[in-house]
């Protein structure tokens, strides 16, 4: 069990390769409720403890859809955490971002496909912010 920011920097849980959104907490049992992220899906989860570091606690319902395979996850938790720090830090070159993410993180499955598309992703972003701080 997991948490990673999805691409808008929303908390997403991953649990048994499916994604959820943080929902509301339940007052008589102050557990944390998480919605699957399929919109029709009626999966959900339950966990105690922080919303970061969640402890899990129970699920109710069943997905209607495959999960997500490790590779896919693993690629969008370091894209989504590149995009975060091309937003918020302006000073490092996307290669030396991307470098230190994927050495952070323990991958077994990210290819060079994968970097590609994470560069891309970064690039994009920066472009977004360099257009948004020129707008006056
Ligand atoms: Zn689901």
């Amino acid at each position: 069990m997991e948490t990673m920011l999805s691409e808008r920097g929303k908390l997403i849980l991953v649990y048994k390769n499916y994604k959820y959104y943080v929902g509301r907490v339940l007052k008589r049992t102050g557990e944390n409720s998480w919605r699957c992220f399929k919109k029709r899906c009626k999966a959900q989860i339950y966990t105690l403890g922080g919303r970061e570091e969640p402890i899990f606690s129970r699920t109710s319902g069943t997905h209607n859809h495959d999960s997500d395979s490790e590779a896919v996850l693993n690629r969008q938790k370091i894209s989504n955490t590149v995009k975060r720090k091309a937003t918020d830090d302006t000073s490092d070159r996307p290669s030396k971002i991307i470098n230190r993410e994927v050495s952070e993180n323990v991958l077994r499955s990210i290819t060079v496909k994968d970097i590609k598309y994470i560069r891309d992703n970064f690039n994009r972003e920066k472009k977004i912010k360099k257009c948004a701080t020129n707008t006056p």
